[in-house]
Formats: structure tokens, C-alpha cells, sequence
């Protein structure tokens, strides 16, 4: 059997300010507020995860949020969306609670056979809910996320050669073209997703930064490692993100792509029951904390 990636670990984006976006994601898309803690490359700037009440993996998605970020625009080499499953039975009481609710959203248009509506967050991204028949009645697992290319076969053989996922679809919609991908279980998918750009593709506000996929602890983080270099790509060694392991490679498309490792996870250094209600640093920071509070905006998060 070949070896098997095992699904999407999170999806992290950039933003504007950070108050907007606890509001959208906890209130509009009734997430949790997981992780309240700082960008370990920066640490003048948050780093907010949001998930469902159980932190799963498969449902992180993390934002650096800017207050002066100039907006970006998604184009080919980015990933473009991600899509939260909702399970067909649930899939028009949502529509009608964000309708009365006056949140605006695109569609339903059809994709693969399942309805899609497309919201959009504070900078404007889309937030995709897509019926899955394997979802909960709840958004927040991920249903998958579409990569943008330019040329879909390099990030394909990547994908499925190394990483272990099939291709079990493929269609022409308007000018888009998706192949499906899809690795173990009820894993997430992964869109590969060819159409013209209408804009400059640019990172910004508004775009997704990289996807992690998941490894299931440091011995299997390693075992990829050793994978993705055979198989050429340039990998980062380890590096220690508190919550997770991580390595980092730019996959053949552009995409920036990363391993997490499940443990330790979010309640490393928190209560399960309190996680997201205060400011969590890393070791490295700690004795910087009274600097780092007085350089972040305040940020009012749900009790
Ligand atoms: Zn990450």
C-alpha cells in the first residue's frame, strides 16, 4: 500500500485587523476561537487559530492579521479557498440563518455534483460551505481547499506520486477547471483549480498564506521529510511551532506547502476549556511579554 498523507492539518491567512476577524469567525461563522498567540517570525503581530470546539485537526484555520496589510488578490501558484463541509440535511437552515442574519453570500452554485455558497470575510475572502455528505451540521471541519495553478500536472504528480492522494474527479464549469483529489478516510480535499486570473495575483490581505497537511507525530513528520527530499523537493528542517511540528516546502506550483504533526496540540499550554481566552506566548517571548501586550491592538474575544 502507498503511503498516505493524512489530510489537511490548517489553513493559515493573512488578514486585516484582528478585532473584524474574531468577530466574522466567531460570531458569522460560529467558530471557536482557539489560540490567541503571536507570529513566532514576528511577534508584533498576532497569530489567531480558530476551529471547532474540539481544536480538531482538519479544522485550523489561523490568520496573521495586519492592520495596515494592503490587500492582496489570489491568482495562479496560491491556494484560493478553503470550503467548510456541511452535511446536505443542515445545508438550507444555514443558508436561511446567514440570510436572516443580512451576511451576504454567492450563490448556490453546483460544484461536483454538491451544492457551494460562498461567504466573505471581512477582507473579502471567500469562505466556501460546500454539502458534504460525511460533514457534521455544523461548519467548521474543513471540506477542502483549492489550489490555483497556472499548470495543474506538476502539483498532481506531486500530490499523488509522494503524497499518496487519487484523483476521483474532474470537470469544466465557466471557464474552471478542478481535478478532485482525495487521500485517506474522509480526509479533505484538495481542488486543483486552472482559470484566467482577473487580477495580479498577490499576497495581502485577503489571501491564503500556505496549507498544511498532517502528519500523526514526529516519527512520521520525519518519514515525509525523507519523502519530499527524495522526491526533490527543498524541505525545511523541523522547527518547533508549540502547538505542532512543522516543515515547510513550496510545492511545484507556488503553493507553499507545510507538514504539522497532531500533538502536542492546543491545550499544551492552556485548559481545553479555556483555550483562545488569553494571550498564549512561546517560551522564546515570554520575557518579552509586557512589550508584545503594549505593541498589539486590544482584542475583545467571546468569554
Ligand atoms: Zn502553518
Amino acid at each position: 500500500m502507498k503511503d498516505q498523507i493524512k489530510g489537511l492539518h490548517h489553513v493559515t491567512a493573512i488578514s486585516g485587523p484582528p478585532q473584524e476577524n474574531v468577530d466574522f469567525f466567531t460570531k458569522v461563522m460560529d467558530q471557536r476561537l482557539v489560540k490567541q498567540t503571536v507570529n513566532f517570525d514576528a511577534p508584533d503581530t498576532y497569530h489567531l487559530y480558530y476551529g471547532t470546539q474540539a481544536a480538531d485537526p482538519g479544522s485550523i484555520l489561523t490568520f496573521f492579521p495586519f492592520v495596515d496589510a494592503g490587500p492582496g488578490h489570489a491568482g495562479p501558484g496560491m491556494a484560493s479557498a478553503y470550503a467548510y463541509g456541511l452535511n446536505p440535511r443542515s445545508f438550507d437552515d444555514w443558508m436561511r440563518h446567514w440570510a436572516d442574519r443580512a451576511v451576504d453570500f454567492d450563490g448556490p452554485s453546483e460544484r461536483f455534483g454538491s451544492r457551494v455558497i460562498i461567504l466573505r470575510d471581512p477582507d473579502g475572502a471567500p469562505v466556501e460551505i460546500a454539502e458534504d455528505e460525511a460533514a457534521p451540521d455544523h461548519p467548521g471541519l474543513f471540506h477542502g481547499v483549492t489550489l490555483w495553478l497556472e499548470d495543474i500536472g506538476p502539483t498532481r504528480d506531486l500530490l499523488a506520486d509522494v503524497m499518496g492522494y487519487e484523483e476521483i474527479g474532474h470537470e469544466t464549469l465557466g471557464g474552471e477547471e478542478r481535478l478532485r483529489l482525495k487521500t485517506a478516510g474522509d480526509a479533505p480535499y484538495v481542488d486543483l483549480m486552472r482559470r484566467a486570473p482577473d487580477h495580479v495575483a498577490r499576497q495581502g490581505k485577503g489571501t491564503i498564506h500556505h496549507v498544511a497537511f498532517r502528519a500523526s507525530d514526529d516519527a512520521d513528520q520525519l518519514e515525509w521529510r525523507e519523502r519530499l527530499l527524495a522526491a526533490g523537493m527543498q524541505v525545511t528542517p523541523v522547527i518547533d511551532r508549540q502547538y505542532f511540528n512543522a516543515i515547510y516546502f513550496r510545492s511545484p506550483g507556488g503553493v507553499l506547502f507545510e507538514i504539522a504533526t497532531d500533538p502536542p496540540g492546543f491545550a499544551a499550554d492552556e485548559a481545553p476549556d479555556a483555550l483562545g481566552q488569553h494571550l498564549k506566548l512561546p517560551p522564546q517571548y515570554e520575557g518579552r511579554r509586557a512589550d508584545i501586550e503594549r505593541i498589539l491592538p486590544p482584542l475583545k474575544v467571546p468569554a
